[in-house]
C-alpha cells in the first residue's frame, strides 16, 4: 500500500483530504480493516470513544484484534449507572485492553452549572453540554481522529453514516456504519462476548441514569433516551457550532 500523503505542517491538518485519502482505500472492508487503516493513518493520533453500554463490546472487540492499546476514551458522566463503570472494568480484563481513558466533566462547569446535579431535568442539553460535550472536545485535542460504534440501523442522523467524514477539523470514523443488528448480533454471539448487565433488565441503549429507559419490545432501541423528549442525541456528535445553536436555545 502507499504510503498516506503528507497531509500535516506543524500546524495544519486537512481532515477533508484525509477522508478522501481513506475513503479511497478503505470504503468498503470490514471493520476491522476500517480500524486499521485509521490506526496506520494516525497512528496515536487515534481513538475510539466508547460508553461501555449495550452494544459497545462488539466494536470494542474488534479493535483489540487490530491493537490492544489503542486509546479508547470513556466519558464518566457522573451520572452512569454502576453496571456500566463494572461492565467497563471486565471488558478492559476480558478484552486486555491497555489504554481506557475515563474522562470527567470540569468541576468548574459542574459546580457553577448544576451544583445540585438535577440539571439533567431542567436543561438536558446543556447538562450533556457541560458533562459529555465539552470534556470531549477538550479530550479530543489530543488527536485527529476519532472512532465509534454508530450504525446506520439506529436511524435518524445515523442513517447515511460513512465511514469516514469530516467534522470540526478531525476525521470520524464508523467502522460498523454498514453493519445490521444480526451481523452485530451474530459477531457477539460468535466470539461470545458478555452483555451489559442491564440488557436482561429491558435496557437496549444505555446512556446516563436519569436519562436512560427501558424499551419495550417493537420500539427503537434508542426509544429510552431521553424518552418524551425531542432531544436524541447527547452532542458529540453535532458540531460544535450546532451545539452551540441548540444550547442558545435553552
Ligand atoms: Fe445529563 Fe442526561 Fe445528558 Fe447524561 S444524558 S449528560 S444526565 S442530560
Amino acid at each position: 500500500m502507499t504510503a498516506a500523503p503528507a497531509l500535516k505542517t506543524a500546524d495544519f491538518f486537512d481532515p477533508l483530504t484525509a477522508v478522501d485519502y481513506l475513503d479511497a482505500r478503505y470504503a468498503n472492508v470490514e471493520p476491522e480493516e476500517v480500524i486499521d487503516g485509521a490506526l496506520k493513518y494516525f497512528g496515536r493520533r487515534f481513538a475510539l470513544v466508547s460508553s461501555f453500554g449495550a452494544e459497545s463490546a462488539v466494536l470494542l472487540h474488534i479493535a483489540s484484534q487490530v491493537s490492544k492499546d489503542i486509546p479508547v476514551l470513556f466519558l464518566d458522566t457522573g451520572k452512569l449507572f454502576g453496571e456500566t463503570k463494572r461492565y467497563r472494568d471486565q471488558l478492559i480484563d476480558l478484552l486486555g485492553l491497555t489504554d481506557v481513558r475515563s474522562i470527567s466533566p470540569d468541576v468548574n462547569d459542574t459546580q457553577r452549572d448544576d451544583p445540585k446535579g438535577a440539571l439533567w431535568n431542567q436543561n438536558p442539553n446543556k447538562c450533556c453540554y457541560i458533562r459529555k460535550v465539552a470534556p470531549m472536545a477538550r479530550v479530543l485535542e489530543g488527536f485527529e481522529g476519532w472512532g465509534s460504534g454508530r450504525k446506520r440501523y439506529q436511524g435518524g442522523v445515523r442513517s447515511l453514516l460513512p465511514h469516514f467524514e469530516a467534522s470540526d477539523g478531525r476525521v470520524k470514523v464508523n467502522p460498523l456504519a454498514f453493519w445490521t443488528k444480526d451481523d452485530v448480533l451474530d459477531y457477539k454471539e460468535r466470539v461470545d462476548l458478555p452483555d451489559h448487565p442491564l440488557v436482561s433488565e429491558g435496557f437496549a441503549s444505555i446512556g446516563c441514569m436519569p436519562c436512560t429507559d427501558r424499551v419495550s419490545d417493537g420500539e427503537d432501541e434508542r426509544a429510552g433516551r431521553w424518552r418524551g423528549q425531542a432531544k436524541t442525541e447527547c452532542g458529540i456528535h453535532l458540531s460544535l457550532a450546532e451545539n452551540s445553536r441548540i444550547l442558545s436555545k435553552g
